[in-house]
């Protein structure tokens, strides 16, 4: 069951080209100097609360003309507008304005980015009444022009709009653009000019997505600069990694995009290439660019056409636009992420997703050490968003990344401690670290704990009895389980992990066997 919210396009009574803003409440800080010393600037956008289902009938109802029109998307006299609009006036604008009356706008339903249910949003428009003036230091008026200005002509420290404005009042993209995604997908196009259409592939719970994203200028001009470009196009697209299910509807989105196509992709796991076949056998002039520890685990059933190798640093020109392409080894070490430069937005790959945090392959090259440099990195570039391949865009990056750098921090003195109370295995560790945690959670989190052990290690961190590394052969095999012979059989680790699918197709008691056969003690003596 979807969630739905209410925003609200308030023009100012003295120039209805400028709307009403609110500066958007910060995420709380940490309580330490180390993380709330990395700041992100202040973010606007339009008042915004969530739209309940009327119970019963409402004491006094407000009247939204051309309602009825959207009436076959949404009801909306099945929800309580008035509750919702007292709640912006009360807690959102501090009863600083006053209001007429009001018009539908807009209904916008969100893309599949789970992973909870979608959020509705239905937008409101209406005109203050003049005499409050007087607005908070919270609220601005703003038009649609500065504010597009200000989501295209960023400086890492500038202020930002957010992405119900965008939706709201600046996205006429389907209408403009001559590329298209099929109609039953949606999508958002947040910050202008970035695409995110999530579609359905063979990732880990609790997502069951990657975002493709897909640059295509409308109006893509020549500009180069005296930039040297590694490759030029007239659109890219990053990490086509859609399930089989989907190549139907990704045909159609590569049919429709110019034939100087780029496709950059992050990284090898399966939910981020199982589309590459499709783009290669629809546009033969495409060329890939992907690291070299990517490009030589994908096979040439996915890819036999032009490459190129990039190790990060490399621009790319798409349509007169500049991307970035960054070195973020940690998740795997051929790990890529590209930052979109006018919007100064970057795509992470698997570094961060949407919620909860990410799961690194050792078996790939996964390190740790090398997961917190690169998490240095991206909060040096000051991104104004970052945009991960699993779940919704973040809004809040310097506070997300040290989000993930105190987590994991914490993790390996909880491991410090699970080897001080005499953890043997991994399951031990795994059991004590993630007691409090779902146990269908376990597996992807001991590949995180075994390179936590690591780090720990590389830092003479480790409590002596399991200070010293051996090696990691002992976790490239796994125990599986087939349970139509009952009987367990010995697979690579690969098999599960370079799929992309860890715990999700394995059932559950064949992990507990997997864990207890992990013994650290063989590995680290
Ligand atoms: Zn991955
Ligand atoms: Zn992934």
């Amino acid at each position: 069951m979807a969630t739905y919210n209410l925003a609200v396009i308030l023009r100012n009574p003295l120039n209805d080209a400028e709307f009403l803003l609110v500066k958007q409440t910060r995420p709380p800080k940490f309580g330490e100097e180390e993380y709330d010393s990395f700041v992100d600037s202040d973010l606007w956008d339009l008042p915004r609360t969530q739209l309940n289902l009327l119970e019963g009938e409402p004491e006094s109802r407000i009247d939204v003309s051309g309602a009825e029109s959207w009436s076959e998307k949404i009801e909306l006299r099945n929800f309580d507008v008035n509750s919702a609009l007292n709640r912006i006036r009360e807690e959102v604008l501090f009863g600083a304005v006053q209001w007429g009356h009001w018009r539908f706008w807009k209904y916008v339903e969100e893309a599949e980015f789970g992973p909870g249910p979608p959020v509705q949003t239905v937008y409101i428009e209406g005109i203050s009444v003049p005499g409050y003036q007087n607005l908070q230091e919270s609220c601005k008026w703003m038009s649609a022009q500065s504010c597009l200005n200000w989501l295209l002509e960023v400086t890492p420290s500038s202020d930002r709009i957010g992405p119900l404005v965008v939706a709201g009042l600046l996205d006429n993209s389907s209408q403009s653009r001559e590329w298209k995604v099929p109609q039953h997908l949606n999508y958002q196009e947040y910050p202008p000019g970035v695409t995110l259409v999530p579609m359905k592939s063979r990732t880990a719970k609790p997502f069951h997505t990657t975002n493709l994203i897909v640059f295509a200028p409308d109006n893509p001009s020549d500009y180069r600069g005296d930039i040297c470009f590694v490759a030029s196009g007239d659109a890219l697209i990053v990490d086509p990694g859609c399930h089989s299910d989907l190549h139907e509807e990704l045909k159609n989105i590569v049919a429709s995009l110019p034939k100087k196509l780029v496709v950059f992709v992050t990284h090898h796991h399966r939910d981020h290439i199982d589309g590459l076949s499709i783009v290669q056998r629809y546009n033969p002039d495409a060329v890939l660019l992907a690291h070299e520890n990517t490009m030589r685990r994908i096979g040439k059933d996915d890819w036999s056409l032009g490459y190129i190798s990039i190790a990060g640093s490399e621009d790319i020109c798409i349509g007169g636009q500049r991307l970035n392409a960054v070195f973020a080894p940690g998740h795997t070490d051929g790990h890529m992420a590209l930052l979109h430069v006018s919007t100064h937005s970057l795509i992470v790959g698997d570094h961060c997703v949407g919620q909860g945090s990410a799961v690194l392959d050792s078996t790939s090259g996964g390190n740790m050490a090398e997961y917190f440099k690169s998490t240095y990195k991206f909060m040096e570039l000051s991104p104004h968003a970052l945009v991960p391949m699993h779940g919704r865009v973040n809004l809040w990056p310097k506070h997300m990344l040290c989000g993930y750098l105190k987590n994991r921090r914490s993790r390996e003195t909880s491991i410090v401690k699970a080897i001080e109370n005499g953890a043997q295995t991994l399951f031990d560790i795994v059991a004590y670290v993630y007691s409090e945690v779902d146990r269908r959670f376990w597996i992807p989190a001991a590949s995180n704990v075994r390179l936590h052990v690591d780090h720990l290690a590389q830092q003479d961190k480790l409590p002596k009895k399991l200070s010293t590394p051996v090696s990691l052969h002992s976790l490239t095999t796994w125990v599986n389980y087939n349970s139509n012979e009952e009987s367990f059989s010995l697979w690579p680790i690969t098999s599960y992990l370079t799929l992309g699918i860890f715990h999700s197709e394995v059932p559950e008691d064949v992990w507990y066997a997997i864990l207890i056969s992990m013994d650290l003690g063989n590995t680290y003596q």
